[in-house]
């Protein structure tokens, strides 16, 4: 199969969506692969690198939708690249489609098999191919919030480990899913106070088994949150309810209790985040104040750091990609249910329940 990876064209995105160490495996499998020009330069990879591991470096997208079996991304396409997709052209990348109606009616139209990173789905119902970036998101948490909680940044001017004779700062984290034991591991090493909350006892219970001394794990209901909310230096929002929006656990009431230059890293802002008063914001400028509280919430908090981002990404997508480069969709989706469970458009067909539904279009 001739395999494309194109360079990433969405604003503030540097990851590319396969390595050279990549390129090198889908070779051994007897594939080809076209690289766009620059493609992994955000990422730290070179056009050489990918020479070196075998890969045809093309100038421009047409040209890889045009020769290519299988196109990978790592966002949604973009507009400009809506016609350039062709029938029975497998496109492997994040989609996202319940929010993106242009983006599906193109998919649609072009007749092309669009399978979903999202929405490729292990037996236990984990979502592979989204794990690694909750595992980045929620360890760079700790990083931005301990980074805001410094003075010039406008924070309170909180160590989050204490010194010697002086205490350590108290770090909040409402969801002990893979953002919020992410986070808990990065602010525990340290040496900060953690209280980890979540409302499933069984997670509950693991957690409390495998976390160091310093990790609080404790049941997450509004009396909770309401007590801790007031110590708190860092509170990070890890919850999810898959396929709904984010409980607004924190209401405005709440955060008018939290102590000026305190922190609210809301990670769960892609659903909307758990504060009533958190709103999405950019990488270029990433916090706001609401009552003395600093407040970052990034949708795209893995793309800061696009080189740690790529590899993790890639290691989870890599697999999944040679097998439908192997088989082709068919045999793949048919002999691997994680694979099945990424089709999201296949040949002008929408074949993902939750994305007809949110968009109120046929299945
Ligand atoms: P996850 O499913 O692994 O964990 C979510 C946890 O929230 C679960 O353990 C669940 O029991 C818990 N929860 C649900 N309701 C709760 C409540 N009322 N109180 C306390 N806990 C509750 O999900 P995840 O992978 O950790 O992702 C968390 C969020 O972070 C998601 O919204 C995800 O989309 C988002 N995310 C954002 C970025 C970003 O760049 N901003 C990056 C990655 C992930």
């Amino acid at each position: 199969m001739i395999i494309g990876i194109l360079k990433e064209i969405k604003i503030e995105e540097n990851r590319v969506s396969m390595t050279p160490s990549g390129v090198e495996v889908m070779k051994q499998n007897n594939h080809k692969v076209l690289v766009e020009k620059h493609a992994g330069i955000g990422s730290g990879f070179e056009d050489s690198d990918y020479e070196k591991a075998g890969a045809e470096i093309i100038d421009g997208p047409k040209e890889i939708f045009k020769r290519a079996d299988m196109v990978m991304h790592v966002k949604e396409p973009q507009p400009l690249e809506y016609d350039l997709i062709r029938k029975d052209q497998i496109v492997f990348t994040y989609l996202h489609l319940a929010a993106e109606e242009k983006l599906t009616h193109a998919l649609i139209k072009s007749n092309s098999v669009s399978i979903a990173y999202e929405t490729i789905q292990k037996a236990d119902k984990s979502l592979p191919l989204l794990t690694p970036m909750s595992e980045v998101a929620g360890r760079m948490a700790i990083q931005q919030g301990a980074k805001y909680l410094e003075m010039p940044q406008g924070g309170q001017g909180v160590l989050l480990g204490g010194v010697t004779g002086v205490k350590p700062a108290n770090v909040v984290i409402l969801g002990a899913g893979v953002v919020g034991v992410n986070a808990a591991k990065m602010a525990c090493g340290l040496g900060a106070m953690v209280y980890l909350l979540d409302i499933n006892i069984d997670r509950l219970r693991y957690l409390n088994d495998v976390m160091p001394a310093n990790c609080f794990i404790l049941m997450s209901s509004p009396a909770a949150i309401r007590d801790l909310a007031e110590k708190a230096d860092l509170l990070v929002g890890a919850v999810l309810i898959p396929g709904a929006k984010a409980p607004k656990l924190m209401t405005k009431d709440i955060v008018k209790t939290m102590k000026k230059g305190s922190v609210i890293v809301d990670v769960a802002i892609d659903q909307g985040g758990c504060c009533e008063t958190s709103k999405p914001t950019t990488h270029s400028n990433p916090v706001y104040l609401v009552d003395g509280v600093l407040h970052y919430c990034v949708t795209n908090m893995p793309g800061a750091v696009a080189k740690t981002s790529t590899i993790a990404l890639t290691n989870a997508t890599l697999p999944y990609a040679v097998e439908i480069a192997n088989k082709g969709w068919k045999k793949s989706m048919k002999e691997n249910s994680e694979i099945k469970a990424g089709a999201n458009v296949i040949n002008g067909k929408i074949t993902f329940q939750g994305v007809s539904d949110a968009l109120g279009l046929g299945y």
